[in-house]
């Protein structure tokens, strides 16, 4: 599509006069924070703007439309894969302003809330009410609803209670051209029509701007549990997590960890699982204190089936000193490292122990460290690819370890994000996951909702 090619005056003018103050930047000082996110790739916007509300954003995306102006909608930016560096110029449009909530509704169980309302604060104004919502990305407290919605993050909790794609219950967006749309509402359930609203959730800002979210909430849990489990093997690591399936439980999380992860937490601090372990699974459940107690006691009986070298139980306040090792990966990674690439693949539940091997394997042919963890239960692990790029060749490398890591995910029918996204890091290999035909009508729909292709370009489809 052609794009106008830089800000006229006349754009800036128009800018400026709708983003009054400090609502509009054009100088590269104050925009450079905002050419990069936590994918660390980088481009130039030509224009920052913060709507404050949803008029200011549909006059926007009216004038955008027609300029050809390329349009990036940004939040916290703490996506891992470039999805807010604006590749093709335009404007970066921070939410962060569109930040209140507006209602926590205790009869409809919903919340309703502007976009850039980081996630832990909505949790926290939900408790309150004693009501839950449960997606947890591990960065809960730093990112938003809005965010997490056009990721679709997901996070520890998913193997329970989903991802943020199943509590999405109504949306409001913005669309380009300065249409407002109202998509679904507070009702939990709503069979009438196509569900166009998710369409937007892990559309990564590419059809509108959402600029207002409802969300289903539960009743809080009144207790939660965790326990720590160490292991001689990846094999028995697996039998351990099948033995707690089979006994009936639905942990809210379930997390793996490999040898190489238990060796580089160790260099930090204590870890609680028996020093020759080879692997090991964090657990949590939650529920009533009388469910928690007994699930506890049903878990710990179902790991010992299979031999266990440690089993450690946190409840009440021990339970979060059990997930600081969890919590220590991504520091303790750097000491092996200065460098590294996070891929986020998913693969079938029975695959995983042939895609951890295989992704340990393809690490030691290329020389470089790889360490996996993260949410065995969605068989969604991460890899973490360390090198060093000021040492020769370690980038290439380590490059040619990720290629390597996607064809095996597709290979064992995975995917090759779970719930980081594409973004820039992952376009180019969209179209070996997607078929051609599936790439065409996601096309098609785009243009429906964006006719002149000014949403979000460059990121993946
Ligand atoms: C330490 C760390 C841990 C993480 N853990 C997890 C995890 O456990 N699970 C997980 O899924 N992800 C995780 N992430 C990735 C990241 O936090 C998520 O992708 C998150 O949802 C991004 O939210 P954000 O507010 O930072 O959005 P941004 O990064 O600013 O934007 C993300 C995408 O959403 C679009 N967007 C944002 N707001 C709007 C809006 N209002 N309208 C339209 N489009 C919009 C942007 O264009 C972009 O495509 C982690 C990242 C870090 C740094």
């Amino acid at each position: 599509m052609p794009y106008a090619q830089a800000l006229t005056k006349a754009h800036a003018a128009f800018l400026t006069d709708l983003f009054p103050g400090d609502g509009c930047l054009l100088t590269p000082e104050e925009m450079n924070v905002f050419a990069t996110d936590a994918g660390r790739k980088r481009a130039m916007p030509w224009a920052v703007v913060r709507p404050e509300n949803r008029e200011q954003a549909a006059e926007l995306l009216r004038w955008a439309d027609a300029e050809r102006i390329p349009v990036v909608p940004r939040a916290r930016a703490t996506n891992q894969v470039g999805a807010v560096v604006p590749v093709h110029g335009g404007v970066v449009v921070s939410l962060l302003r569109m930040n209140q909530i507006i209602d926590v509704d205790e009869r409809d169980f919903a919340a309703v809330l502007q976009p850039g309302v980081v996630t832990s604060d909505l949790q926290a104004a939900c408790a309150e009410k004693r009501l839950f919502y449960p997606p947890d990305p591990a960065s809960v407290k730093t990112s938003t609803v809005g965010g997490n919605i056009s990721t679709c993050a997901g996070g520890l909790r998913a193997v329970k209670y989903g991802v943020t794609r199943d509590w999405v219950l109504g949306l409001e967006a913005v669309l380009p051209g300065g249409r407002v749309l109202s998509m679904g509402g507070r009702s939990h359930k709503d069979v009438v029509g196509l569900d166009l609203k998710r369409l937007f959730v892990g559309s990564a800002g590419k059809l509108g701007l959402i600029t207002e979210v409802t969300v289903k909430l539960v009743p809080l849990p009144e207790a939660s549990a965790s326990v720590l489990a160490g292991f001689r093997d990846l094999a028995s690591c697996m039998d351990g997590a099948q033995a707690v399936f089979r006994s009936g439980l639905l942990p809210s999380a379930c997390e793996f960890m490999d040898g190489a992860v238990l060796a580089v937490t160790r260099m930090v601090g204590d870890v609680p699982v028996a020093s020759d372990a080879q692997g090991a699974l964090l657990f949590k459940v939650d529920g009533t204190r009388e469910a928690v107690d007994a699930e506890v006691r049903r878990l710990t009986e179902a790991l010992g089936t299979v031999q266990p070298l440690s089993v450690e139980v946190g409840a009440g306040e021990a339970e979060e000193a059990i997930w600081e090792v969890r919590r220590t990966i991504s520091p303790a990674s750097f000491l092996l490292r200065p460098d590294k690439l996070s891929e986020d693949l998913a693969v079938p539940r029975g695959r995983v122990a042939e895609m951890v091997e295989s992704v340990h394997s393809i690490g030691r042919e290329h020389g470089l460290p790889v360490l996996c963890y993260g949410h065995l239960g969605d068989g969604n692990i991460h890899s973490n690819i360390l090198f060093d790029k000021s040492a020769e060749s370690e980038e290439a490398k380590a490059h040619a370890v990720k290629d390597e890591l996607f064809r095996l995910a597709l290979r064992l029918g995975g995917t090759i994000s779970g719930e980081h996204g594409t973004g820039l890091a992952k376009a180019s290999f969209v179209p070996e996951q997607l078929s051609a035909d599936e790439l065409r009508i996601m096309a098609d729909i785009k243009a429906v909702f964006d006719p002149h292709y000014i949403m979000n370009p460059g990121k993946g489809w």
